[in-house]
């Protein structure tokens, strides 16, 4: 066959933590010793509640087809949640119900982008969120937050970046890889330029249970901005229901219509039975979300006190997420035992896991080749077993 496969997907790439994640998990499959704090992955089971809602809902015929926005009571229990806990209005109507917060991101940009328009990126960012704006034939504008910024961008660096072809910012709070988290008065002075230049924002939110100090706190709960903020969040996080692929939008009026006819041409809906456990998830308080991140504190602090003593400086604690974007430039131009030299982070990752059996995955493809991502949502035992051996590569680099 001649004809030519579709140009604008062989342009984008493929999710390098989806991949990383595939291949250690085959890694493991075929009886390899791998640790992999690849993908940002919670290493708890998902909650007996939902679980035991999930199977009553195939035993009581929750098998069949769903509006393609979901079922009503979900969609309810969701506008409960963001006004209760967010203090912010979406009507049920506003709310679609998605295969993952990954594809409420993408409803929310088909429904935004033109060919040409621009979507500001705050970088570091996640994979997935340029890939998904080329896709759609958009442009992804980097506005680049560094380490000493704590990885977060200013109102003056966003309003820097706005043209009059910006249709849109997609911000991550907390974000993945960083692990950093906007407080009121940042977010509020971020709202006001979004508001100003009139355009949209994209808030994924999936990370919102977890910071660990402060509190977190919509970018839609400002002035301005619930009519043009598409609030993105999902289950697989707060819940540990990565594989079960659930998750929403909650966008003003008339884009919730236009991602109800998305997803009513491309997936139908998100599976019946997914829905019903994430209504079982809403309707069962916080207390497992609770332990969860107290637990996820005490990973972090425990990868920090690490970390900070194998590269012999103090490494910053991450204020929420389950990530640590660990600086090691300084480990560039050193060589490996095997004689390669590391010229960035794709490289250091390789002999990590060439060597080490250790899989994490490179700064590069988050946008910021100075770094690498730990994901600490793994167990106790795999966390001391990744430091030890990345202690160990590091301490057979040469040069
Ligand atoms: N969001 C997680 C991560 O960044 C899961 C993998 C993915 O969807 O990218 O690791």
């Amino acid at each position: 066959m001649t004809r030519a496969l579709s140009t604008k997907t062989e342009n984008i790439a493929a999710s390098l933590t989806v991949a990383i994640d595939t291949l250690a998990k085959q890694m493991i499959a075929d009886g390899k010793d791998v640790v992999s704090l690849g993908a940002g992955e919670p290493d708890f089971p998902t909650p007996t509640p939902i679980q035991d809602a999930a199977c009553e809902a195939i035993r009581t015929g929750k098998t069949r087809y769903t509006a393609p926005v979901g079922i009503l009571e979900v969609r309810k229990a969701v506008a409960e949640k963001l006004k209760k806990e967010n203090g912010i209005d979406y009507a049920p109507e506003q709310i679609i119900m998605t295969s993952g917060a990954k594809h409420a991101v993408f409803n929310a940009l088909a429904a935004l982008v033109n060919p040409g328009d621009e979507v500001i990126i705050p970088a570091p960012y996640w994979v997935t969120y340029p890939e998904l704006v080329k896709w759609l034939g958009g442009k992804p504008v980097f506005v680049q937050a560094g380490i000493e910024n704590d990885f977060k961008i200013t109102a003056k660096q966003l309003s820097e970046a706005c043209t009059d072809k910006t249709k849109a910012i997609l911000l991550n709070n907390p974000c993945n890889p960083t692990g950093s988290v906007y407080s009121r008065e940042e977010l509020a002075s971020l709202a006001k330029v979004i508001v100003e230049k009139d355009i949209y924002c994209i808030s994924d939110e999936v990370y919102e249970y977890f910071t660990y100090s402060g509190s977190f706190v919509s970018a839609a709960a400002f002035d301005g901005m619930p009519e043009r903020t598409i609030v993105v969040n999902g289950f697989s996080k707060s819940y540990c229901m990565t594989g079960w692929r659930i998750g929403y939008d909650a966008a003003p009026a008339p884009i919730a219509k236009i991602i109800g006819k998305i997803q009513g041409q491309a997936t139908h809906h998100p599976s019946n039975v997914a829905q019903y456990a994430a209504l079982a998830a809403l309707q069962m308080g916080k207390a497992s979300t609770e332990s969860m991140c107290a637990a996820f504190k005490k990973r972090r602090d425990f990868m920090v006190e690490r970390m900070s003593a194998i590269l012999g400086e103090s490494v910053k604690a991450p204020a929420g997420a389950f990530y640590l974007f660990l600086p090691v430039s300084k480990l560039y131009g050193k060589t490996t035992p095997e004689g390669t030299k590391i010229e960035g982070s794709i490289d250091f990752c390789k002999f990590l896991l060439e060597s080490e059996g250790l899989a994490i995955v490179p700064g590069a493809a988050f946008g910021d080749d100075t770094c690498m991502r730990f994901s600490y949502a793994a167990s106790d035992e795999s966390l001391a077993k990744a430091c030890e051996r990345f202690e160990r590569g590091v301490k057979s680099l040469r040069g």
